[in-house]
């Protein structure tokens, strides 16, 4: 008879803060980025310094974003995680190798609630792109370049402040949904989408 391969309980991963191994326990397939809360504290820290909270519940981080609306936090001296990911690690825990952390909002990649947060599987990320409606063929969006859904030209409308420290301004709402500065000024003065 053959023997049972044994697995050993935990495996040893390294802290991509302060470089310090730790140990994770099994299943093996999960990543965890911060060893523990020595790590997190100041990650979390600076992730709720440079957020505001939306009138939808949303922690909208107001810091850099990349192109299409996501949006990195430094862990450690070179080492950048995305904010969503980290948010999950912190209040839910490991994110297993095959899944991705999605949001139920419409805050897209600048959202770090966790109760905005699901895992969902790449399949599931890009139904949610197309449901996110670049896409998308409903009325308003047929005008010209329009790549707004209804949904968020109400959050653009709902959101947007003039100062950033009370709500997201043009540039952001523009980062965040992939569209020009213009589209969202058009919404916000109400020269676009005037049916809603
Ligand atoms: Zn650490
Ligand atoms: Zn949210």
């Amino acid at each position: 008879m053959k023997d049972l391969i044994r697995f050993p309980a935990t495996k040893t991963l390294i802290c991509k803060r302060c470089g310090e191994p730790f140990e994770m326990s099994r299943p093996f397939r999960k990543t965890r980025t911060l060893c523990s809360l020595k790590c997190i504290a100041p990650v979390l820290y600076r992730l709720a310094a440079k957020s505001i909270v939306s009138e939808t519940g949303c922690w909208l981080w107001q810091g850099f974003l990349q192109n299409h609306g996501h949006a990195k936090i430094f862990v450690g001296s070179r080492r950048m995680e995305w904010i969503h990911r980290v948010s999950w690690e912190i209040f839910k825990g490991p994110i297993p190798d095959d899944l991705c952390v999605l949001h139920n909002c419409i805050g897209t990649g600048m959202c770090w609630n966790p109760h905005h947060l699901r895992l969902g599987t790449q399949f599931d990320n890009n139904q949610d792109r197309v449901k996110q409606g670049r896409e998308g063929n409903r009325k308003g969006e047929i005008n010209g370049r329009a790549v707004l859904t209804e949904e968020q030209v109400r959050f653009i409308r709902s959101n947007y402040s003039r100062n950033s420290r009370d709500g997201l301004n043009q540039n952001t709402l523009a980062k965040m949904f992939g569209v020009d500065q213009g589209t969202i000024s058009g919404v916000i003065l109400g020269k676009t989408w005037t049916h809603l």
